[in-house]
């Protein structure tokens, strides 16, 4: 599906769904650097105070004089921000614990929910070049994750192979429509990936059937398996690609961005 609306510049995604462990951060790792494998630039842009997405990908606290934090503080401007990663083509913009309490200190802020949309439009981020932003959302929906949902041109929503996965889902679209009413009328859905899915139980089919009845084609056709080596890449500071190409997580991420990319051209 290519899209006439789409905006010179990166394509912002955020991956947003406000349950924990459902393979947000795991899905801005992999996808990431699956993209970047395919010769996109890639900008991983962590929002979320635990800061996975840079520990997984092997930023050291002390290399983290800079955040997202900064960015949305005025304090700093996301193009000296970033660094690049071990990853060729992959660059991050690091989190810190003190993003934690940016929604009080920003709350007299009138422009607050803008402010990471306005820092990545600045000029100078053009020099990077980047194709894609994945901004990797904390698991709530406060004032983090709208920065995220503004900023974005799409949403990418994990959703784990679970009972109740698709009711968690009707806050984020409530979420998603106020967004859109009130600060970027243009925000898509890019997709929903099932993630952890396992083939050999019931209930994980049950879901993926009951996603794809429900939401048709917003549902990726690739799906993300349980695989043990997705969860143990981070600790070895890697993406799954690297750590272990050919697994079955590595494989899958190759072929979820693969067809992030065929909507594209
Ligand atoms: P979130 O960012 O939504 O909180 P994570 O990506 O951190 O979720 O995933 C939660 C936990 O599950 C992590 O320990 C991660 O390594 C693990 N995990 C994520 N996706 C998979 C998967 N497909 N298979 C196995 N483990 C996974
Ligand atoms: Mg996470």
């Amino acid at each position: 599906m290519s899209d006439p609306t789409r905006p010179p510049g990166p394509r912002i995604i955020a991956i947003a769904n406000q349950k924990g462990g459902v393979g947000k951060t795991t899905t801005a790792i992999n996808l990431g650097a699956a993209l970047a494998r395919s010769n996109k630039h890639v900008l991983i842009v962590d929002i979320d105070p635990q800061g996975n997405a840079s520990t997984g990908l092997g930023i050291e606290q002390d290399d983290r004089d800079s955040s997202t934090y900064d960015i949305l503080m005025g304090d700093a401007a996301p193009a000296d921000v970033a660094q690049d990663t071990e990853v060729e083509n992959l660059w991050i913009i690091p989190a810190t614990t003190d993003l934690s309490s940016a929604d009080i200190e920003l709350i007299a802020n009138e422009k607050r929910s803008h402010l990471l949309h306005d820092a990545l439009r600045q000029p100078a981020m053009d020099r990077l070049a980047f194709d894609y932003i994945l901004i990797d959302c904390p698991p709530s929906l406060n004032l983090l994750t709208v920065n995220a949902l503004v900023a974005a041109h799409s949403v990418l929503v994990p959703l784990q192979s679970e009972f109740f996965a698709l009711e968690g889902l009707s806050q984020l679209m409530l979420t998603i429509r106020n967004v859109r009413e009130k600060a970027n009328p243009g925000l898509r859905i890019e997709g929903v990936a099932l993630t952890m899915h396992d083939k050999r139980n019931n209930l994980a089919l049950q879901v993926e059937e009951d996603a794809r009845e429900n939401l048709g084609e917003l549902v990726f056709q690739t799906v993300i398996p349980r695989n043990v080596r997705l969860s143990e890449a981070p600790s070895f500071a890697m993406p799954v690609l690297d750590y272990d190409p050919s697994s079955r997580g590595a494989q899958a991420y190759r072929a979820l961005a693969a067809e992030l990319i065929a909507r594209d051209v």
